[in-house]
């Protein structure tokens, strides 16, 4: 009996040990795996040897971009607009080709289709600094258009870099205008002077991009949008169209003692460009409080340059060249009338170029609006107020 018992008891315990293995050997099988790390994804700067579309083909099937872009600004009209140039895309990539050199020698940054979702609905033109360069001289004859067209819809992201007072169309129209108190030649130190209040006026705002523009620029706020929604502000993000089919060169004295000679693209202010707060946040030791004006001196260069040194030069991130900003150096009659109204800034030539316009038909002649811009702004903006009504077509 006794034997049996401690028989009995010896089974109980190896039988009891045995199940405790084996509890232990499932109990990460039953473990729910592990949750990866949510890591922020990284958006690689690509330049492949072949030109790349445009960052429109990125619309995920089942996205509608239109009402996606125009959400944020609360625009009509835009949609149908909108499809027609979804459906063309194929055609316009093929015109893009023929915009500008920039666009087919180096395509703009590969997107991932997951980000480019992820960030696209919290973009908001409230998250924009728009700054425009003017000169008291250019008020009624530059100015004033633009405030009529797009400025009227970003009034409150949009600040006026100027050289002069004028309380009266201040008081008039509500815009932001801020004399920098520079002087107004246009020179190198005067043009310097005024990015120099442009960049700390943004840094003070604690908006998430930075866009400068010229008084001679259409801003399509929709596009602007949508092609910074492609980013994060956080990132390190210089955007815009160069002049030039080559880097720039020059003498390096800020690093060394100009011995030596550096190489770097920058975007021509003329067509507009923009800049992601992290990267603008790095760039203070040599952009704030009056810093820009010194780079500026010490590489002898202009406003735009001198951005383009910073970046690029300096604190080595690479301008991403798009062929959807737009100066006068371009010709812009060269701009696919069914693209205009996709791309992100126009402009129009000055004295010496005056039929250099962007060729749109709308409800304005040449006469009544020789730069174009009141045509474009009614196709983007219908409903405003002075533009001519058409009678549906059945
Ligand atoms: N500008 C300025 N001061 C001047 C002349 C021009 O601030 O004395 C500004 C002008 O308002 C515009 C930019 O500089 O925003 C470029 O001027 P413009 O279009 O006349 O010249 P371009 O495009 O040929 O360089
Ligand atoms: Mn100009």
């Amino acid at each position: 009996m006794h034997i049996v018992s401690v028989g009995v008891s010896k089974f109980c315990f190896l039988f009891a040990v045995a199940f405790c293995c084996l509890l232990l050997l499932l109990i990460p099988a039953l473990q729910p795996p592990p949750r990866q790390l949510e890591l922020p994804q990284p958006r690689p700067q690509v330049r492949p040897a072949q030109a790349r579309p445009s960052h429109h083909t990125l619309v995920p099937a089942g996205i509608d971009s239109a009402r996606a872009t125009d959400s944020p600004t609360g625009l009509s009209g835009l949609e149908i607009q909108r499809r027609t140039i979804r459906t063309k895309l194929t055609q316009n990539e093929k015109h893009s080709h023929k915009l500008g050199v920039a666009s087919e020698r180096v395509p703009e940054r590969d997107v991932g289709l997951s980000s480019w979702s992820k960030s696209l609905d919290m973009l908001e033109l409230k998250d924009l600094f728009i700054a425009v360069k003017t000169t008291r001289k250019y008020h009624k004859s530059r100015l004033e258009l633009l405030i009529q067209t797009w400025v009227s819809q970003a009034k409150e992201q949009t600040y006026i870099f100027t050289d002069g007072e004028d309380k009266e169309l201040q008081m008039r129209t509500g815009a932001n205008i801020i004399n920098t108190n520079c002087s107004a030649a246009h020179n190198r130190q005067a043009l310097c002077c005024k990015m120099s209040v442009e960049y700390d006026k943004f840094i003070e705002s604690q908006k998430k991009w930075f866009c400068h523009v010229d008084d001679d620029n259409y801003v399509i706020l929709p596009s602007l949008l949508r092609l910074l929604s492609s980013y994060h502000h956080s990132q390190d993000i210089y955007l815009g169209r160069p002049s030039l089919d080559h880097p720039i060169e020059a003498a390096e004295r800020v690093k060394s003692d100009g011995s030596v000679s550096v190489k770097f693209w920058f975007a021509t202010g003329g067509a507009g460009f923009c800049i992601s707060r992290g990267l603008a946040l790095k760039m203070s030791p040599w952009a704030s409080l009056g810093n820009f004006i010194s780079t500026a001196e010490k590489i002898r260069l202009p406003d735009d340059c001198t951005i383009g040194y910073i970046i690029e030069a300096l604190l080595e991130v690479t301008l991403t060249h798009t062929h959807l900003f737009h100066s006068h150096l371009e010709n812009l009659q060269k701009l696919p009338a069914d693209n205009v109204l996709d791309q992100v800034t126009l402009s129009y030539g000055g004295f010496e170029n005056r039929r250099n316009v962007v060729s749109v038909v709308g409800g304005f002649s040449l006469a009544e609006d020789p730069t174009r811009f009141k045509t474009v702004h009614c196709l983007l903006y219908p409903d405003a107020g002075w533009c001519p009504k058409f009678k549906p077509e059945y």
